[in-house]
């Protein structure tokens, strides 16, 4: 009679006696050890596919179209910034998602300078897009980064700030958004580098090119210094997108200049007419690197767009036509206390008018309708008796006058 031989694992080899459990299938065995294990793989693969659910799956990227659609939203004008973020967003996650092909075509990193006044929208812009895709986003402001050594904050606290936004998924962090701000302020303080220590200017700038380079960072989870004892975060930065941000205050100047020349020079040829209230629109990056930034950062910035000044139009639109319109949230404030809010069309026109000229831009909207509002959201939540408050212009003008000093005081 033939000997029966023992069962073994068809994964591992054990024999059955060596195991705690083997179950037979059609024609293989597994033994627990084994079944064990390929719950623990299966798992890591179920939470890796899901986690790039949560980002961006790559046939569902939105098209420049759409994503402008989305900014549209929330973002008054500026639709040529829009549309260049917009299509810069969209190459950016067709470079992450893009299949690899063995024709050697690797699309470039497309970071972003932005050029607006302050307020005119800069990280507005930025941080929709980061809401619009779901993904971890920063703001770094350039001008308390310094050279490593120095007092102030390395440029690596930049990456700090997004594995906190990313709650310390690195994975997530390295798609996410940076948006550095007053790149400007990093600018170099004089034409002729490097003839003194200009530790927050070049020095930043030198340190900021390894960040856009592409490169893995060591990165101190809490920010601040680095301490030796302290334990480092590896990020790679190659598919993280950075959008820096200035108001470059004085580079008109230098466009007009620029495009002087070229209007002189070909005068004859052609007539070029420049829209002198709105020079940004001609930037370009030769007109950065005369401001000051080094030619490696303006090279490592391929996209270069403007943001037109706020006008009165626009600023009025801002206060009633974005998704989360500031005239919106305050109705909302009110109605939760079961009063409706109306405001009447003059009193945005003085609101507008105001922040005009407090010089206070689109921020300024707010803290004047704050002031105006301000002792109505303290005395009607008290009153049973009234279920409605419309703000005319001489109940705006009386409110806004005894708060000015106040207001003053703030903007300062
Ligand atoms: P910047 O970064 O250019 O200095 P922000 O994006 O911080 O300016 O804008 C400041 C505030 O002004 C924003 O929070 C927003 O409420 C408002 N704002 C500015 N520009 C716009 C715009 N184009 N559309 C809608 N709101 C705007």
């Amino acid at each position: 009679m033939a000997k029966k031989t023992e069962n073994f694992c068809s994964f591992c080899g054990r024999k059955h006696s060596e195991t705690e459990m083997l179950i037979s299938g059609f024609d293989a065995h597994i033994c627990d050890q084994c079944i064990e294990q390929a719950q623990i793989i299966l798992k890591e693969e179920l939470d890796h596919k899901k986690q790039n659910k949560d980002t961006i799956p790559s046939d569902t990227l939105l098209k420049p179209k759409e994503i402008k659609a989305f900014i549209d939203q929330y973002v008054i004008g500026q639709d040529e910034a829009k549309r260049v973020l917009a299509v810069s967003v969209y190459n950016h996650y067709k470079r992450i998602y893009q299949q690899k092909t063995d024709d050697d075509i690797e699309i470039e990193k497309s970071n972003i300078i932005l050029v607006g006044e302050t307020g005119t929208g800069k990280t507005l812009l930025a941080r929709t897009i980061a809401r619009m895709l779901h993904v971890p986003f920063a703001i770094a402001d350039a001008t308390v980064l310094t050279e490593a050594g120095y007092v102030g904050e390395d440029v690596e606290s930049i990456l700090s700030r997004l594995l906190q936004a990313a709650d310390f998924n690195v994975e997530a962090a390295e798609k996410g958004i940076v948006f550095i701000d007053e790149l400007d302020k990093i600018a170099r303080k004089s034409d002729n580098p490097s003839i003194t220590r200009d530790v927050s200017g070049e020095g930043v700038q030198q340190a900021l090119l390894k960040l856009l380079e592409g490169t893995i960072v060591n990165v101190p989870p809490q920010g601040g210094r680095k301490h030796p004892e302290q334990k480092m975060i590896q990020v790679n930065t190659k598919n993280i997108l950075f959008i820096a941000g200035g108001a470059f205050d004085g580079i008109e100047q230098i466009i007009a200049e620029r495009n002087g020349r070229n209007v002189v020079g070909y005068r004859a040829k052609d007539h070029i007419t420049i829209d002198k209230d709105n020079l940004l629109q001609y930037i370009a990056p030769a007109d950065l690197k005369k401001y000051g930034l080094i030619p490696e950062i303006v090279g490592r910035f391929p996209i270069l767009t403007h943001l037109d000044p706020l006008n009165v139009e626009t600023l009025k639109r801002i206060l009633i036509e974005p998704k989360n319109a500031l005239v919106k949230q305050y109705i909302r404030i009110f109605e939760m206390d079961g009063i409706r809010l109306s405001i009447e069309n003059k009193v945005l026109d003085y609101v507008v008018e105001k922040a005009i000229e407090f010089k206070l831009g689109a921020r300024g909207l707010r803290s004047i309708l704050e002031a105006i509002l301000s002792d109505a959201m303290f005395e009607l939540p008290s009153n049973e008796h009234i279920k409605e408050l419309t703000v005319d212009l001489p109940y705006a003008e009386s409110r806004l006058n005894k708060a000015t000093g106040k207001l003053t005081i703030q903007v300062a």
